[in-house]
């Protein structure tokens, strides 16, 4: 029996994350919830995707544009097995409680605090942690790309000490509001918040983070040292890399530079929407001084986070019990990997 599966807020995570559903045999698509009767709205009617909304009051908006509405979102829960909350960060907290009421088990984003689930989520890290939970978050993309690299590098080699940099791009590309337009802000409040994250997942790192958002939509680039315990040269770190999954290379030498560049070939490869779910490391990039790794990494905001929901999916509702073969039937279904 496949899973049935609701969304919470349809925005930049949660159409992706419909798309995904529709993709996979194990799980089902049964509603999405929006508030206001966008251009969105109207898309998910016309893929077939019941669409809800969170209480009554947002009914006659939706009725105004003639965008038949299924119900509301309790009544979405009523025929969920498991929620994935999309809504912005801060606000899935507060549906906790609705969805404790329901009985329904539920997936929170990286924008809430790992306190709301107790459990936070990365598909090759820690998926047994999640193994039949209530309640599971997937990691914001800054923190899943920073454990996509780390944690394998970590498993062979140790790692004594990282200090990532994050170039954060300023907003999605569809955002209009909040980024600096011709400016470069730094996060004063320090260390950044995404190194704590990390150790959500990897309670043992040593890590330390800073922060700056730039004008631009195109991917959040991290500059990264880590120094390692045993002793590793360029080729064995790449070497590692290639052998687990969502780690791309791209060269400069070849011509990607930039992450507008790895945006463009993400659109030459006809991948959906221009997204890359994989975390692009420059294998030209990487270089291992002493016993001190450097490498820069870029990471698809928008994406990078949706395969890693599927997986949680997965492991939430017992569905498969080897992480890496859910990674694998993700990956297939996505048409992502090497
Ligand atoms: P978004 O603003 O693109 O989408 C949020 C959706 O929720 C919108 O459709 C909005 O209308 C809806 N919404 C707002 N308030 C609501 C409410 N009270 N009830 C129901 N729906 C409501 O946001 P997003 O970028 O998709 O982010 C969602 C979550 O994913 C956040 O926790 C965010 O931190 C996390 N996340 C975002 C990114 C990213 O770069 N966009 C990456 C990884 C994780």
């Amino acid at each position: 029996m496949s899973v049935r599966v609701g969304i919470n807020g349809y925005g930049t995570i949660g159409k992706r994350t419909a798309y995904a559903i529709l993709k996979q045999d194990d799980m089902e698509i049964v509603g999405v919830t929006k508030r206001r009767p966008s251009y969105e709205a109207r898309l998910a009617v016309k893929q077939g995707i019941p669409l809800y909304v969170p209480g009554e009051e947002n009914i006659p908006a939706f009725e105004k544009e003639d965008i038949p509405v299924a119900g509301v979102l309790r009544d979405l829960l009523q025929k969920v097995d498991i929620i994935v909350d999309c809504t912005p960060g801060g606000v899935g907290e507060t549906y906790k409680p609705l969805y404790e009421e329901a009985g329904v088990k539920a997936i929170f984003q990286g924008g809430e605090d790992h306190s709301v689930a107790g459990i936070s989520f990365n598909s090759f890290a820690n998926y047994h942690e999640s193994w039949g939970a209530q309640f599971s978050r997937v990691v914001s993309c800054n923190t899943t790309g920073l454990i996509r690299t780390l944690y394998p590098l970590d498993r062979v080699f140790g790692v004594e000490k990282v200090f990532a940099a994050l170039v954060r791009r300023g907003a999605d590309p569809g955002d209009i509001k909040g980024a600096p337009l011709n400016a470069v802000e730094p996060s004063l409040k320090l260390p950044t918040h995404h190194g704590p994250d990390v150790q959500s997942i990897m309670p043992w790192l040593n890590i330390h983070t800073m922060a700056v958002k730039t004008p631009t939509t195109m991917m959040h680039v991290h500059c990264i040292t880590a120094d390692l315990r045993r002793k590793a040269t360029d080729v064995d770190i790449l070497s590692v890399w290639d052998n687990v999954p969502r780690i791309k290379f791209v060269s400069g030498r070849h011509g990607i530079k930039s992450s507008a560049q790895i945006m463009e070939l993400a659109r030459d490869l006809n991948r959906p929407r221009g997204d890359f779910m994989e975390i692009i490391v420059w294998e030209d990039g990487v270089k291992v001084e002493g016993g001190t790794l450097y490498y820069y990494q870029a990471v698809h905001q928008e994406s990078d986070v949706v395969p890693e929901i599927i997986d949680c999916i997965r492991a939430m509702m017992k569905l498969e019990r080897d992480p890496l073969k859910s990674i694998r039937k993700t990956d297939r279904s996505l048409g992502i990997g090497k």
